[in-house]
């Protein structure tokens, strides 16, 4: 059989796969990637991207919608589903394509194909064509995650979908059941509610989005009622009864069992990686609940084999996988200065309306880890350009330790925090204390003198409450 040698050889083209080949060819390595499906993963085809290209076209539509607010006027303000997702899907095709240029300029192998490993630094891809072995220095696993699937909540694609379903529907959901709300779940709550679905949410935990401040999830909540949705937190969906044209749900809620007829319903209860089938327990690896256990460089504990991104557990998010494939080609390729992930500086975003962002130490883990907290709060009802936008609902919430001035977290929910929550990740990566972030000038008027003022807040000097 074909062998071909390589200094890295990668499984998987998503975020932290292809970024790791770019990586490690920038540092002079010779690299492959071995894809099964998709260049750009699920980030690009699945996650990400369509979601946000969705959510654009769901803002679009609720700005449309509320014309007469701004001094204009749209009649018969309608949508047709199918361009929508055709423009969600075009959008993923063209991000795909800039992958595999990526891919070319930095002359990175690509074979399309299943991996498996075939003995240390050894992977063996079945591809149309048969089957050939790479043999290389070191090996990449970036095989990502796919949907979890609990036992009577199974999607099938029919009334019951996961996020792939949910992005390319077979129908608009006129009453849709979104089980789980972390940020999957809220993102396709708040597109069909927005398109009109009436939309329920059940959610396990006392409450939604139960990663981030306790304060943000309680204003999302407020927020997504306003909109008309409703929110079971502490509840539970124990059985699906399935018809041609509706779903029964049985929902168990404050002490009650219930049950409810939707049209639709959206499976958003938690991802597990691809860890079969490639071979990771002849190789030795630990596999546990799911997920590759690695050290905080990427390391698998195997000589030379490596795991990055969703494969490799939380936060699942591809920033996070591109970060570890940056680290791991470092490292692989020797480099001296080897930055290993800080997930307590990992943001995570919810682009939902209000949008969501996060980083850091909540308010509660942070008086749970033993500091002495200093709390500030800014509305958006504050903020000049947040009512010039008309979208100044939400706030900003920081949080320091009172004895350092050290930034523990930032917690946002309103216009653009999305965008906004990055000025604070820098912060964090510099180790900043409110000295600094009170003696920088933020311009005005932008959304992130909200981010200024909450600093101040802290330090009892706010301005504009
Ligand atoms: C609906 C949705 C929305 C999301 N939104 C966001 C967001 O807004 N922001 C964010 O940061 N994250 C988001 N995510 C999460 C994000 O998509 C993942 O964290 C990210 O894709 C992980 O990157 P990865 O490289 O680890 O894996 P993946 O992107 O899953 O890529 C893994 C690749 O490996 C390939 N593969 C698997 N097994 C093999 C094999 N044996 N041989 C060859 N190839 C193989 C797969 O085909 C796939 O292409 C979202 C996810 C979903 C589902």
């Amino acid at each position: 059989m074909a062998e071909r040698n390589f200094d890295m050889i990668v499984i998987g083209a998503g975020p932290g796969g292809y970024v790791a080949a770019i990586r490690g060819a920038q540092l002079g390595l010779s690299v492959a990637v071995v894809e099964r499906e998709h260049m750009g993963g699920i980030c690009l085809n699945w996650g990400c991207i369509p979601t946000k290209a969705l959510l654009r076209s769901a803002e679009v539509f609720h700005l449309m919608r509320h014309a007469g607010d701004f001094g204009l006027s749209a009649d018969a303000v309608g949508f047709d589903l199918g361009r929508v997702v055709a423009r969600s899907r075009k959008v993923a095709g063209q991000l795909a394509g800039g992958v595999s240029h990526l891919m070319k300029k930095n002359k990175i192998a690509v074979v399309m194909g299943r991996a498996r490993l075939d003995g240390p630094r050894r992977v063996r891809v079945q591809t149309d064509g048969g089957a050939e072995v790479l043999v290389g220095g070191a090996v990449v696993v970036a095989t990502g995650a796919r949907a979890r699937d609990l036992p009577g909540l199974e999607a099938d694609g029919k009334r019951v979908w996961n996020y792939k379903h949910a992005l390319q529907p077979p129908h608009m959901p006129e009453r849709l059941l979104v089980i789980g709300s972390g940020a999957i779940g809220i993102e396709f709550a708040s597109f069909y509610n927005t398109l009109g679905a009436e939309t329920t949410v059940v959610e396990i935990m006392d409450r939604i989005l139960p990663v981030e401040d306790e304060e943000i999830s309680t204003l999302a909540r407020k927020a997504f009622e306003a909109q008309g949705m409703t929110i079971l937190p502490k509840s539970l969906v124990r059985n699906l009864d399935r018809g041609a044209d509706a779903v029964t749900a049985e929902i168990e809620t404050g002490g009650k069992t219930r049950t409810e007829t939707f049209d639709t319903v959206i499976s958003a209860v938690g991802i597990t990686g691809n860890t079969e089938d490639i071979g990771l327990e002849d190789a030795g690896v630990r596999v546990e609940r799911g997920h590759i256990v690695t050290d905080a460089y990427g390391r698998t504990g195997v000589d030379g084999l490596y795991a990055i991104g969703d494969v490799a557990g939380a936060p699942w998010l591809a920033h996070k996988a591109s970060h570890e494939g940056v680290t791991v080609a470092e490292l692989i390729a020797g480099s001296s200065d080897v930055h290993p992930v800080a997930p307590e500086s990992i943001a995570g975003c919810t682009y939902c309306h209000p949008q969501v962002a996060s980083v850091g130490l909540t308010e509660a883990q942070a008086r749970e880890a033993g500091h002495e907290v200093r709390v500030g709060r800014f509305p958006f009802i504050g903020n000049g350009k947040a009512i010039a936008l008309g979208d100044p609902q939400g706030l900003i919430k920081t949080v320091f330790d009172a004895q350092t001035g050290a930034l523990l977290g930032a917690h946002m929910i309103g216009p653009e925090v999305t965008e906004l929550i990055q000025g604070y990740v820098v912060g964090r990566t510099l180790e900043t204390t409110e000295a600094e972030l009170i003696a920088t000038v933020f311009p005005h008027p932008t959304l992130s003198e909200a981010m200024h003022e909450s600093v101040l807040a802290a330090f009892d000097r706010v301005i504009h409450i």
